[in-house]
């Protein structure tokens, strides 16, 4: 089992490379952020529930969020690994998740960490609501909003990672291929 999780903030185009990661290594993709947008669509409880925190930047709560990935993780018993994109964004979650796969016998075998300038980041959340249809895009504040808390919440995440010698720093400016081919790398590189 070849568990990832790609880490970065958000516009660090996670989403973006783990559709190229998958199609190369055969990784089973969870986004928890299109999970809960797709329990938005489908007008779910757990839908209605997260909307109330992802319209304004704010992360839905970790029970709620860990019971989620769990349940997703179960629905592909045949995997041959995980790429977690979006998830830990906590440190409870990354020490639910530790668990959670340990109970499997299995692990993470690395954080791969996407690295963007936040001026960069904001140009590129701006230019995706032309097109994503999120409204967690298109307003600034909330942009805002979800770049602190990523620096407030998420980014100590990646020292639960380091503790443990699994942390990868990656570039993530230049081509879509460029990064990719950077990304491949790293993953090639983790034993
Ligand atoms: P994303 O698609 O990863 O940018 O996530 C969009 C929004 O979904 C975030 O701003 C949060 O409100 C919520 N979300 C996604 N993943 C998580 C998570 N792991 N923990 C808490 N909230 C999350």
């Amino acid at each position: 089992m070849q568990n990832i999780v790609l880490f970065g903030p958000p516009g660090a185009g996670k989403g973006t490379q783990s559709a190229f990661l998958v199609d190369h290594f055969g990784f089973v993709h969870l986004s928890t952020g299109d999970i809960f947008r797709s329990n938005i669509k489908g007008d779910t409880e757990l839908g209605r529930l997260a909307k109330t925190y992802m319209e304004k930047g704010q992360l839905v709560p970790d029970e709620v969020t860990i019971r989620m990935l769990e349940d997703s993780a179960n629905a592909h018993q045949g995997a041959i690994g995980f790429i977690f994109d979006g998830f830990p964004r906590t440190t409870a979650q990354a020490e639910a998740l530790d668990q959670f796969l340990e109970g499997k016998g299995q692990s993470i075998l690395g954080m791969l960490a996407l690295e963007v300038p936040e001026e960069e980041l904001r140009t590129r959340l701006a230019k995706r609501a032309e097109t994503s249809g999120r409204a967690d895009d298109a307003d600034p504040k909330v942009i805002q909003k979800r770049i602190d808390v990523y620096n407030e919440e998420t980014a100590p995440v990646a020292k639960h990672y380091q503790s443990q010698g699994k942390y990868k720093g990656v570039q993530g400016v230049g081509s879509m291929e460029e990064i990719f081919g950077r990304l491949s790398a790293a993953i090639e590189g983790l034993s």
